[in-house]
């Protein structure tokens, strides 16, 4: 048995770290709280909050897709990441009045539609595009899409899921560290330093695998707290039973899925500082801006004016007032002369776009103080 543990515990290292990359690999927006601190955005594509076992990782969802007169516009395949221009494909109306989920896939007879995070997301995420599909007219859709926009921006929601999930969490860290303890420091110790008896790895073993039980329990109790269905629980839950390292970071893993019905702005206005809310506001009426200046009016004008309808009411409920209001800035740096106003980040020299954000920077004028002599 000590045996086999010996020869199974680097694999178990090996699997344990790659799932904790894989949670955040897709490019979305990810909210990291570590060890129980605040949560905060997290802007690089690759992040591993599941190597430390009391860390959060959410990920809320936004699908890609655009509503024009015709038909909706997809990216190719329904990836999850944000795609270039020439990746969009436009599905006619007619060919997605019988959209469906096929596990985590909206389909239609035009093949694959959407990608969504899970089964339930997909479900949700169909009935909403047959409902677009089979509205009387392009202003019902529209309506519909304002409806569909504001209750994703329901921060009030979100907060109310958070609590339930939240009653359940202490416990579920403290497990997930005693998994990890147990798992991947005190049975290497005991495998690796030659003059340790092998009950000691056997015991720390013992106590790893109970760990990963408890966290198992928990785990299910807080995603029915939050209203999952019990086949939801069992698919979310289903990975453990494979491979039950996976427990020593449960808070990331179990909870990865709670907030694929919320757009991210919701999720980051109920979760993080004011700084994350205002950046992640800042890029969406960008883009909105940015839509609604570079493209066709008849074609897509009604679907970004809709999104900046549902925006403008939602900055207004938050008191962030109106959106170009997000975009200017105070000057830090005295010798700054542009600003990114989605990150922030101050220039000295008047580049064009900023280079984390990829959009045009704004001007202040020249610097206030003259730069230093060299
Ligand atoms: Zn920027």
């Amino acid at each position: 048995m000590v045996a086999l543990l010996h020869e199974l515990f680097p694999w178990a290292l090996a699997f344990f770290v790659l799932n904790s990359f894989a949670l955040v690999g897709a490019r979305r927006r990810l909210l990291v709280s570590w060890n129980g601190e605040p949560h905060r955005l997290e802007r690089r594509s690759l992040a591993a909050p599941g190597l430390w076992p009391a860390c959060e990782a959410i990920a809320p969802f936004e699908p890609r897709l655009w509503l024009t007169a015709t038909g909706l516009i997809v990216p190719r395949g329904g990836g999850l990441a944000p795609p270039d221009a020439d990746e969009l494909v436009e599905i006619p109306w007619a060919r997605l009045a019988d959209a469906r989920a096929e596990g985590s896939r909206v389909k239609s007879d035009a093949g694959e539609v959407l990608r969504a995070p899970t089964p339930e997301a997909a479900a949700a995420l169909a009935a909403r595009v047959r409902g677009w599909a089979r509205a009387a007219s392009g202003a019902e859709r529209m309506a519909d899409l304002e409806a569909w926009l504001r209750d994703r921006l329901r921060v009030d929601l979100v907060r109310e899921r958070r609590r339930r999930q939240r009653e359940r969490l202490g416990p579920l860290r403290l497990s997930s560290t005693i998994a990890f303890a147990s798992g991947f420091v005190a049975l290497p110790a005991s495998l690796y330093l030659p003059e340790q008896p092998g009950a000691l790895a056997l015991g720390a073993f013992a106590v790893a695998l109970l760990a990963a039980l408890a966290a198992a329990v928990l785990a299910a109790r807080m995603l029915a707290a939050v209203g999952l269905e019990r086949a939801s629980i069992r698919r979310a839950l289903e990975p453990l039973l494979f491979y039950p390292p996976l427990a020593a970071h449960a808070p990331s893993f179990a909870a990865r899925h709670l907030y694929a019905d919320f757009a991210p702005l919701a999720v980051v206005a109920a979760l993080a500082g004011p700084d994350d809310v205002r950046r992640v506001a800042a890029e969406e009426w960008l883009e909105i801006e940015e839509g609604l200046a570079g493209t066709d009016p008849a074609r897509l004008g009604d679907y970004w004016r809709v999104r900046r309808e549902a925006l403008t009411a939602w900055l207004r409920s938050v008191g962030l007032g109106e959106g170009d209001a997000l975009l200017t800035r105070e000057r830090q740096d005295p010798l700054a002369v542009v600003y990114c106003p989605a990150c922030g980040a101050e220039y000295r020299r008047a580049l064009g776009r900023c280079g984390d954000c990829d959009v045009a920077l704004r001007g202040w004028g020249p610097a206030t103080e003259s730069a230093p002599v060299r």
